[in-house]
C-alpha cells in the first residue's frame, strides 16, 4: 500500500502549509504563531479538544475514533516539534524566513506539517477505536520542551500507552523510512568553561597571566578526553563550540569563556568525561597560575532508546506504506540527541527517521525539508494509528 490517496490529493495544500511554517519560523518557547496557527487548524479539522499552553508554547490535540474516547490502553501519542533555529537562511527559496536570523534548519516545519496531514485525514475518517494525541511540543532544539510538557502533566492529562515521533534524514532518498532497536541517539549536555587570569597591559605580559593562552591549552588538553581517556568502545563526542575572550588589542583580558557539547550514550560514560574535564581544567590552569571552573549539565538530554516491540510495529507499517525494500531497521547509531528521549523514559516508544533526500544537511543555511516527503510522513502516521488502535 503506497501513500494513501486522499493524502496524496492533499500534498499541494500541505505544501502550502509546511512553507507557511517556513516563511516564519520562531525559536524555542517562542512558538506562539506556529501553535496559534495548528490550534486553529485541529479545531477546523473539528478535533474532540485542543489544549494549548503545555509547557509555555506547546499543544495537543485530542481526537476520538468512532467508538469514543479510549482509556490509556486505547491511545496513543504523535509528536512533532516545532521549533526553528538561530541560523540566516541562504536557501534562496520563494518562502524563506522573513523573522530574520531565524530559520526551519531542521525541517521541524516539515514535521509539524506531516502530522497535520495525519491529523486531517483521520478527522475525517475516523478509522480507529480509541484516542488519539497529538503532541505538537516546543524548544527541541536546546531547551528540552518534552520534558517541559511531561512536567506540565503531559501524560496524566492525556494518558496513552505509546510515543511515536519522526525526524527527516537529508541523504535518505524520500520516501524511505530507517529505524533500530534500542539507543539511537546519543545523550547531550552543554558544559561552560570559565578560566580567570590577571588582565593587563599587553605589552608587559610578563606582570598578567594570560587567560587565553591558558584557555588554548585547555581546547587543545580536552581533545585527549575521547581519544585518550575514554574506551574506544564507548561512543563520546567532546567538542569545544565557543571561545569567547579579549575586547582589544592591547589589553590582555582577565578572563575568557569557553563552552560546548558532551555526547555519549552511557551515564558512567558521562561522568567519567565530567570528573576527566575537571581534573584537566583544574590542573592546565594551574600550570599558567590561572583558575578554571566548570559548568554542567544544565540541558541534559537522555538517549533516544527505541522499545522493541514498538520498533517492530513501527517497521511493518513504514514497509506497508513505503514498500519492503524502502525501510531500514538497522538505522547506525547517531551522535547526535533528540529530547523525544523524555518522552521514550516514560513510554514504550519509537522515534523514526524518514527520507529528505539530496538536501543540505540539518542546520545547515541551505537545507530545506522536502515537501515531497510530506505525505510519506503523513500516511506513516496514518496507518500507524488505524494498526495500533484497529476498528473491530
Ligand atoms: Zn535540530
Ligand atoms: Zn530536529
Amino acid at each position: 500500500m503506497p501513500i494513501l490517496n486522499s493524502i496524496a490529493a492533499a500534498a499541494e495544500h500541505l505544501a502550502i502549509w509546511r512553507r507557511d511554517f517556513h516563511r516564519f519560523p520562531e525559536l524555542g518557547y517562542e512558538e506562539y504563531r506556529t501553535s496559534k496557527v495548528i490550534a486553529e487548524k485541529l479545531r477546523g479539522f473539528g478535533f474532540d479538544d485542543v489544549q494549548e499552553g503545555i509547557g509555555q508554547t506547546g499543544l495537543v490535540g485530542v481526537l476520538h475514533g468512532r467508538e469514543g474516547p479510549g482509556d490509556e490502553a486505547k491511545a496513543v501519542m504523535l509528536r512533532a516539534d516545532m521549533d526553528a533555529l538561530p541560523i540566516r537562511e541562504e536557501t534562496g527559496v520563494a518562502y524563506a524566513s522573513e523573522n530574520d536570523g531565524i530559520m526551519h534548519a531542521c525541517g521541524h516545519d516539515g514535521h509539524t506539517t506531516m502530522l497535520l496531514g495525519a491529523a486531517e485525514h483521520l478527522a475525517e475518517t475516523r478509522a480507529f477505536d480509541g484516542t488519539v494525541y497529538f503532541c505538537f511540543q516546543p524548544a527541541e532544539e536546546n531547551g528540552g520542551g518534552a520534558d517541559a510538557m511531561i512536567k506540565d502533566g503531559l501524560f496524566e492529562r492525556f494518558p496513552c500507552r505509546a510515543v511515536y515521533g519522526m525526524h527527516n534524514q537529508p541523504g535518505l532518498p524520500v520516501g524511505q523510512f530507517s529505524t533500530a532497536v534500542g539507543p539511537i541517539l546519543a545523550a547531550c549536555d552543554e558544559f561552560f568553561i570559565t578560566i580567570t587570569g590577571l588582565g593587563g597591559h599587553a605589552a608587559e605580559p610578563h606582570d598578567c597571566r594570560d587567560p587565553i593562552v591558558c584557555a588554548a591549552a585547555v581546547v587543545q588538553s580536552l581533545q585527549s578526553i575521547a581519544a585518550r581517556r575514554i574506551a574506544p568502545r564507548d561512543p563520546c563526542v567532546v567538542s569545544v563550540t565557543q571561545f569567547h575572550g579579549g575586547d582589544a588589542n592591547n589589553v590582555i583580558p582577565q578572563t575568557v569563556k569557553l563552552s560546548g557539547t558532551v555526547r555519549a550514550f552511557d551515564e558512567d560514560v558521562y561522568r567519567a568525561i565530567y570528573a576527566e574535564m575537571e581534573r584537566i581544567v583544574g590542573q592546565v590552569c594551574a600550570a599558567h597560575d590561572c583558575t578554571g571552573v566548570v559548568d554542567g549539565g544544565h540541558v541534559y538530554y537522555p538517549p533516544t532508546v527505541n522499545d522493541a516491540a514498538e520498533t517492530a510495529f513501527c517497521v511493518e507499517v513504514a514497509r506497508e506504506v513505503a514498500g519492503d525494500n524502502a525501510v531500514s531497521d538497522a538505522l547506525p547509531i547517531s551522535m547526535g540527541a533528540e529530547d523525544f528521549s523524555f518522552y521514550a523514559l516514560k513510554k514504550p516508544a519509537c522515534f523514526v527517521m524518514i527520507g529528505n533526500g539530496d538536501s543540505a544537511l540539518l542546520h545547515h543555511p541551505k537545507y530545506d525539508f522536502d515537501d515531497a516527503a510530506t505525505p510519506w510522513g503523513a500516511s506513516f502516521f496514518t496507518r500507524l494509528v488505524e494498526r495500533a488502535l484497529p476498528l473491530t
